[in-house]
């Protein structure tokens, strides 16, 4: 059991001022793993206060100073890897090859991105006319969701160190162990005190209280639409800057010269890793409509090379789902979709032999129509449609028919056609034939797949601001 009741607040952990708690589960067992604190107002205002008080230093710190507090949290994290993996399996129930392969890597990832990015990084820029001057834009609250525990806690916290900008943490509550070991480490790489904050919490309390609070400059959030929605309302009230990431029903245009089952393969990754469970995932596979006999075969055949189960066990690929909640929600999809498609693999329940633990059986629907719920609804789960198309230009048109612009995907083999769709994709981000990440390359959605971006030196961007000088003398 992990007993973990403090905040991290001016370089130090502190009790909460409040008594209540909130337990954290394991989704592989349904049993407790540990308990949090959960957070007061009073918490957070100690936590911001702090971070005000370091800033006028913090922002002014050199660009060396911040590579080299960079550097030291890279390596604590490298150090406390087995434990990191470890924590992301028991608290999200992904399973350790997924929590080491993405979960750690993403995270290490963005903090030597942040190193890089920031060696090559002009704080100032003569522009003729003017100079542009870019400072660290202040307090900055992060909120981050469940599903990438490392990733999004580390693309945050390293572009505002890499700005100067202290910052407060709240971490999902139902995910919290790995960032509070990411605050150990920060800790350890002695970083001035202030600059960096966690205040566990429900998203009621801490997540408003970060929103509203007067005395943060900026909210980076990734998490839901709704929750988006109301953090821009209440940021509105101090003109405070939000970015907001909240997920989307990203296409896969699969191109008529694609090799099926390369195609499938593709289709299946995505609602298989994380559980599906991962924002800029492809939900929505559509494909041309002469390939279809031979599509809903293969995804039939290649389906148990994703085997299911205990995120613990050697040669798993998907584990549960994060909650009972998110099991429960993924469960009537699922039910909506049996009346609105056909169902071609999966279904409501839980997989055979795995009665203990959220897990959903991974579910594919065909003859999906792209208005439908199915196919317009965030589900967040090991589920799938296909879409079948006559040309490309209806393919896409249905892919852009969604409120949701995050990524894309393309798969097949004509170079001239697959630029030509990544460039006709509305969606911040699009891979070509799973081509590799680049963790320099901007991550955030167009419409209301968000506002802002994340990663490398756009990342940095946004907790900066820029400020132009005129008649600057030359020096
Ligand atoms: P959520 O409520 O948006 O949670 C994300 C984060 O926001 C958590 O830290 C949460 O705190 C916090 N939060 C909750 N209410 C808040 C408020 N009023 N103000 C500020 N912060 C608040 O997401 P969820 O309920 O866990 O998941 C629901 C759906 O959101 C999923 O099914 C999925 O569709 C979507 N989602 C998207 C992403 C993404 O990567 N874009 C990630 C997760 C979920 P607590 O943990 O304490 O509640
Ligand atoms: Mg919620």
């Amino acid at each position: 059991m992990r007993n973990q009741l403090n905040h991290y607040i001016n370089g130090e952990w502190v009790e909460s001022t409040g008594s209540e708690t909130i337990d954290v589960i394991n989704p592989a067992t349904e049993e407790v793993m540990g308990t949090i604190s959960s957070g007061t107002e009073e918490d957070l205002d100690k936590a911001v206060k702090a971070a005000r008080s370091v800033f006028p230093s913090f922002s002014q710190s050199t660009k060396e100073q911040r590579i080299e507090w960079l550097e030291k949290i890279a390596n604590g994290y490298e150090a406390r890897k087995e434990e990191l993996i470890e924590v992301m399996t028991d608290e999200l129930g992904a399973p350790l090859s997924i929590s080491e392969e993405i979960h750690y890597e993403m995270g290490i990832g963005h903090f030597k991105q942040a190193i890089d990015s920031l060696e090559d990084f002009s704080f100032t820029e003569d522009r003729g006319g003017h100079t542009l001057m870019k400072e660290s834009i202040g307090v900055s609250g992060l909120i981050t969701p469940w599903n990438f525990p490392t990733n999004q806690t580390a693309t945050k916290i390293a572009s505002a160190i890499a700005a100067g900008s202290p910052v407060v943490l709240k971490p999902a509550s139902k995910t919290p162990f790995a960032a509070m070991i990411l605050a150990e480490i920060i800790d350890e790489a002695g970083l001035p005190k202030g600059a960096f904050n966690l205040v566990n919490g429900s998203g009621s309390v801490i997540g408003n209280g970060i929103s509203s609070h007067p005395d943060i400059d900026f909210v980076s959030f990734t998490g839901s639409g709704e929750v988006g929605e109301t953090i821009m309302k209440n940021a509105a009230k101090t003109i405070k800057k939000v970015a907001l990431e909240l997920g989307g029903k990203s296409p896969v245009i699969v191109l008529d010269d694609a090799d099926v089952e390369t195609a499938v393969k593709t289709a299946l990754s995505n609602i298989m890793t994380n559980t599906g469970q991962v924002c800029s995932a492809g939900t929505r596979v559509f494909i041309p409509q002469s390939m279809k006999e031979d599509f809903e075969k293969a995804i039939v055949d290649l389906l148990p090379t994703f085997p299911v189960g205990d995120p613990r066990k050697e040669g798993i690929a998907t584990g549960p789902l994060v909650s009972k909640e998110q099991w429960d929600t993924v469960q009537s999809y699922i039910e909506k979709g049996e009346k609105e498609a056909k169902l071609l693999v999966g279904g409501t329940g839980k997989p055979e032999g795995l009665e203990t633990g959220y897990y959903a059986r991974p579910t594919v629907f065909t003859d999906v129509s792209n208005d439908s719920v199915i196919a317009q609804e965030e589900i967040f789960g090991p589920v799938s449609t296909i879409i079948t198309y006559e040309d490309l230009d209806e393919a896409i048109r249905m892919a852009n028919d969604t409120v949701y612009g995050l990524a894309g995907y393309v798969v097949g083999k004509d170079s001239e056609t697959l630029r030509h769709v990544a460039s006709k994709i509305r969606a911040g981000r699009i891979k070509v034939n799973d081509g590799d990440t680049d963790f320099n390359g901007p991550f955030g959605g167009y419409k209301q797949s968000g506002i802002g971006r994340e990663w490398g030196d756009f990342g940095i961007e946004e907790y900066l601001e820029v400020k132009s000088v005129h008649g600057m003398p030359s020096s």
